[in-house]
């Protein structure tokens, strides 16, 4: 990547590491001017004097999204509130939102962590840009467009509103990037297909945000709509918002932004970092943020970092796509399991379908067993179940280190849940 970007920096590791300690030191400090941070380094004996080295990163307490609901309605906030230009909130939570502070710089970070994705995706000013995701307070829309605007490009502020809506202006206006969800990005190239349009459009590019793709969704979304490529983009209201990372166009991780922020990779159980390449809960510290500055928070994501430089050459570190929650983590016979990891698996057999099971139990001797059910795909014989089982056995053997049972059953016979951890029936207890 020898080409010069205009929003992404190129450093060396000597020069990351100099910005990530010099980062570190300022955040630790910024963050004792709030007395809710005060307290919680009172707590673990430490104070921002401490702090001299990346090493000292150890020395500091986790941070966990109850911190930000428990300081409601302005959380952890390190601003004065006369320099707050704007606030933000998170979904999916229970009770109390977490509301999450900018300043002015915070926001201009902001709005520069999203140019920098839209230069590793390939774009250039001279690309439109449509914009599906969600407006007000969630910051996705305000992340989409106000990156897109700092870029350069046209940008086309639809929201996540009517299909129709979105195919009419990608028609009338000729725009040649979207910016969704997966499940969105989808649909749309579902459409695209049934209406036979995909002539009259320009659309090269897509950014899928906020769920991770499987391979056979992008593939999907790929051909449907004839792109040139597609990117996934990570993020979280806590790290500003969308673009803290995306995949470039070697598509082997996504690479983070080093410079912003540092994401320890941390046993969800332990607290200790898990060797390159092994899957850890995300634990994120900031580097820059004035209002909330995050420190080695725990966003319950899980992933591993990739080992190695990306072939693309630029030097940011790269994480996996997330793999699923730790708070959906079960412990079998000491090795720790997620279903995200079972579920990669399962999807490299094309005999069943997408729904498993997990089934935990103990006998009468103390012995841990674990049984996987999963359906018999449409249209497969139930003759081959046994052998199908087994397969899969020694597949979770190879992939999980873990011996379990596998049985199948007929298609559509287990529940059918948007929650991850209702597929987790644990009857050990
Ligand atoms: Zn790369």
């Amino acid at each position: 990547m020898s080409k010069s970007f205009r929003f992404i920096p190129q450093y060396t590791d000597e020069e990351l590491h100099d910005i990530q300690t010099k980062g570190l030191i300022w955040t630790v400090h910024q963050a004792e001017k709030s007395p809710q941070y005060k307290e919680l380094f009172k707590k673990a004996g430490v104070t921002a004097d401490d702090i001299r080295s990346l090493d000292d990163l150890q020395l500091l307490p986790t941070t966990d999204a109850d911190d930000l609901r428990a300081g409601y309605p302005l959380p952890l906030c390190c601003a004065n509130p006369k320099d707050i230009v704007r606030i933000h909130s998170s979904s999916g939570t229970t009770g109390k939102r977490k509301i999450l502070s900018y300043t002015e710089k915070d926001v201009q970070m902001f709005n520069t962590q999203m140019a920098r994705c839209y230069e590793m995706a390939g774009l250039t000013p001279e690309d439109r840009m449509q914009i599906a995701v969600g407006y007000g307070l969630w910051t996705a829309g305000a992340g989409f467009q106000q990156g897109s605007e700092l870029f350069g490009m046209f940008t086309i502020p639809v929201g996540p509103g009517n299909l129709q809506i979105h195919l009419q202006m990608m028609e009338d206006m000729g725009s040649t990037c979207f910016g969704a969800t997966a499940s969105m990005a989808l649909l749309l190239a579902e459409e695209v297909e049934r209406a036979g349009i995909r002539d009259k459009l320009k659309l090269r590019t897509i950014i899928c945000g906020s769920e991770t793709r499987s391979e056979k969704m992008r593939l999907a979304i790929e051909s449907k709509l004839g792109l040139k490529d597609s990117f996934d983009i990570g993020g979280m209201t806590e790290m500003y918002g969308p673009g803290t990372a995306i995949d470039c166009h070697c598509h082997t991780g996504l690479h983070y932004w080093a410079d912003l922020f540092i994401i320890e990779f941390l046993d969800p159980v332990t607290h200790k970092p898990v060797p390159d390449g092994e899957l850890g809960e995300m634990v994120v510290t900031s580097l820059r943020k004035e209002a909330v500055p995050l420190i080695r928070y725990r966003t319950h994501d899980l992933a591993c970092r990739v080992p190695g430089k990306c072939e693309c050459g630029l030097n940011m570190p790269r994480h996996s796509a997330i793999m699923g929650r730790s708070d959906d983590m079960v412990i079998f016979r000491g090795v720790n399991i997620y279903p995200g990891q079972i579920a990669e698996v399962l999807s490299k057999h094309h005999e069943i379908g997408s729904e498993y099971q997990i089934m935990l139990s103990r006998d009468e001797k103390a012995i841990d067993h674990l049984l996987l059910t999963v359906e018999r795909a449409a249209g497969q014989s139930s003759d081959n179940d046994e052998n199908l089982a087994r397969a899969i056995e020694k597949d979770m053997r190879l992939q999980l280190m873990v011996r379990l049972e596998v049985a199948i059953t007929d298609p559509s016979t287990l529940p059918r849940t948007f929650s991850k951890s209702k597929r987790v029936v644990d009857n050990r207890h």
